[in-house]
């Protein structure tokens, strides 16, 4: 009997041990589980800037250059993203990628100020730190888009400009170039255009509705880039970097670097980068704007970009367009200009680029 009793209790606590080996084994299938998900919203989507861009304005070959730069730089972005890299790296590469193309204006390529120099401004925001960088007015780095992650990482501050933010990217170490580096012969020309045409401005209306109207910069192509993505670990990214408007002056400065204007990211919401006619974008808090419809009237992105950018921009006098993706991996390419230059990429690989509305 007592032998029974003996085995009896061996085999209750054996069972019992191998079900509370089992446990650990059934949190793991849990968190394998938790992981592809993850995994299955991982995404990325970039902008070459928004204007007055007809396709009976553009050459086959042109079109075809523009295309083959957007999946190049994508691709990159895309790739990190796989690989099980951070968002903020994705967008950071991406958009180096598209800097260092004459293409676009921003980096090589960046529109000329009324005084025939390129002054470059960028920023960049982490959605899971709510950690953001930002340059402007630099005219000797490479890759502003560096810099601004530089002044995320490895400075106490959010923004810096001028000679300060291009004496702290030497100390980085980041690439320098001469001013000359940043010269395209097609972005002089429309320096020469807009001055040339001598443009006629309507006084500046004080009641913040009516901005002076500047026919030219209603017409120019803006061509800022922009990335938004969101990692394998569901976090999000964005930045922006661009030249600026054509024929600037005083040192001025657009949307792009203002955190919340041209670049916002946050978990919770979403990531996103506009591109378009900046004083419309930083009266309007156009990224911030977009991120708080979503945290505090429960919008999807879509909704919320679409009130964003085809209502209140346009209302106040403004054009332009984003791109953002939220924390679901649900992407938004709004704009209210006829075209803008624009490409996304999901989880498995499918590329959709665009240049015009339709
Ligand atoms: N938003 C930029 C600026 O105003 C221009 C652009 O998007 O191309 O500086």
């Amino acid at each position: 009997m007592k032998k029974i009793i003996l085995l009896f209790s061996l085999s209750l606590f054996l069972s019992c041990n191998t079900s509370t080996n089992k446990e650990p084994e059934a949190k793991q299938t849990n968190n394998t589980e938790k992981q592809q998900d993850s995994v299955a919203n991982f995404g990325i989507v970039i902008h070459g800037g928004a204007g007055t861009i007809l396709k009976e304005n553009m050459s086959d070959s042109l079109e075809q250059e523009y295309k083959a730069k957007l999946e190049e730089a994508i691709k990159v972005g895309h790739k990190i993203l796989a690989n099980g890299g951070t968002a903020i790296e994705a967008v950071q590469r991406t958009i180096n990628i598209m800097e260092n193309s004459p293409l676009f204006n921003a980096g090589k390529g960046a529109v000329f100020t009324n005084e025939g120099k390129n002054e470059l401004d960028a920023s960049i925001m982490d959605g899971q730190t709510l950690n953001a960088g930002a340059v402007s007015g630099v005219t000797t780095v490479k890759n502003p888009i560096n810099l601004a992650w530089e002044v995320m990482g490895n400075s106490e501050h959010v923004m810096l400009s001028g000679k300060g933010a291009e004496q702290f990217a030497k100390e980085r170490g980041l690439e320098i170039v001469d001013p000359g580096y940043f010269y395209t012969e097609n972005r002089f020309k429309s320096l020469e255009r807009l001055k040339a045409k001598n443009t006629k401005k309507t006084e500046l209306d004080h009641d913040g509705k009516t901005a002076f109207v500047d026919p030219f910069i209603k017409d120019s192509k803006f061509g800022t880039v922009g990335c938004a993505a969101l990692d394998k670990n569901g976090n999000l990214a964005a930045g922006t970097s661009t030249g600026g408007m054509t024929n600037k002056k005083w040192g001025r400065i657009g949307d792009a670097p203002i955190i919340g204007a041209g670049t916002y990211a946050n978990n919770k919401t979403a990531a996103i980068s506009a591109t378009g006619w900046g004083e419309f974008f930083i009266r309007g808090v156009v990224a911030y704007d977009i991120s708080a419809l979503m945290e505090y009237k429960k919008m999807s992105l879509a909704q919320a970009a679409k009130e964003v950018i085809q209502k209140k921009n346009p209302e106040l006098g403004g054009s332009g367009g984003i791109i953002a993706i939220d924390h679901q991996g649900n992407v938004s390419m709004e704009f209210n200009t006829a075209g803008m230059y624009r490409a996304k990429m999901n989880k498995n690989g499918k590329l959709e680029i665009g240049i015009y509305k339709n």
